[in-house]
């Protein structure tokens, strides 16, 4: 972003409600500055339900792009001119741009999330056996991108089995829905559920099922260290919390708005500066 916003300032922005914890006006203005685009990103809170009045509005405004977090994502999804393969797969969105005339829906969550652990952790998932705990916006688009990644099996742990059955559907026959002794024998064990957020949360799965082999992906980025996370330490498992994902689907995000290369080491170190 230039010093001052302008004229020509293309705006972006995110719609959430709530949405005043987001760190996406962080990380994207960060991104903005670092490529020297004259952009600014800012947050809207929309009443919930009104996800398609907030696409008609992007249009009519001709936002540069929107985010989407919850509970617009299916809403959105439904409002835009089309969607992605990706944002088709999960059935939600978390961003939108322009491809012409028309508003494409994009999710970049599932690919945000495998492109973290292989650049920042040097963890391929492919060949992988993976349990994913949770069967929610996130856990989907988990467990699309591991199967289209070559995940040879994902399990779906979910206290909701039916919902943990539909996410599994999205995957085909590589994904199916598991029981907690599943993690014993997976490479990669990712929690999908906001459990570790607030103090006092119990753990998503046993930590006795945890051991030197795993290495485990906790979502949640805040706060970056999780009970979770240090149950994994104890095990001697490989540890990764949430903002390598969360740097990562902006970075695929400000690519499909800008259609230039994202700065991810200048996004990555104004959230962790923010979280330190
Ligand atoms: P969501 O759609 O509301 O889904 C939440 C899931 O967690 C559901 O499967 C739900 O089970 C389960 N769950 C919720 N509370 C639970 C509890 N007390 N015990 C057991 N299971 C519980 O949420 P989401 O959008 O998928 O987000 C999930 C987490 O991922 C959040 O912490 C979010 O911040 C994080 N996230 C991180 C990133 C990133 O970039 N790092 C991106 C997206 C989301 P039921 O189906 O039984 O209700």
């Amino acid at each position: 972003m230039t010093a001052s916003p302008t004229g020509a300032t293309r705006v972006a922005a995110v719609i959430g409600n709530p949405v005043r914890h987001s760190l996406s006006p962080t990380l994207h203005n960060a991104a903005f500055a670092a490529a020297g685009l004259d952009w600014v990103y800012v947050a809207f809170e929309p009443a919930p339900g009104s996800g398609a009045e907030a696409v008609a509005a992007m249009r009519a405004m001709d936002l540069g792009g929107l985010s989407v977090t919850m509970p617009f994502k299916d809403q959105v999804a439904a409002a835009v001119d089309r969607c992605s393969p990706a944002a088709t797969a999960v059935g939600a969105v978390n961003c939108v741009g322009w491809d012409g005339a028309a508003l494409v829906g994009e999710n970049t969550d599932g690919e945000g999330f495998v492109r973290s652990l292989a650049t920042d952790q040097g963890v391929s998932v492919a060949g992988a056996r993976c349990v994913v705990v949770g069967a929610g916006g996130a856990a989907r688009s988990v467990v699309v991108a591991l199967a289209g990644a070559g995940a040879a099996g994902v399990k779906v742990l979910n206290r909701n089995r039916d919902r943990a059955a539909e996410a599994a559907a999205l995957a085909g026959h590589v994904a199916s829905v598991g029981e907690p002794p599943d993690v014993v024998g997976a490479d990669l064990v990712v929690n999908a559920t906001p459990l570790g957020m607030r103090p006092g949360d119990p753990l998503p799965i046993d930590p006795e099922l945890l051991g030197p082999t795993h290495v485990v992906v906790d979502l949640v980025y805040h706060p970056p260290q999780t009970p979770l996370l240090a149950a994994a330490r104890q095990a001697g498992a490989v540890a990764v919390n949430g903002l390598g994902m969360l740097v990562h689907q902006a970075g695929l995000a400000f690519t499909f708005w800008t259609g230039v290369e994202a700065p991810l080491d200048a996004m990555r170190a104004a959230v962790t500066h923010r979280r330190a």
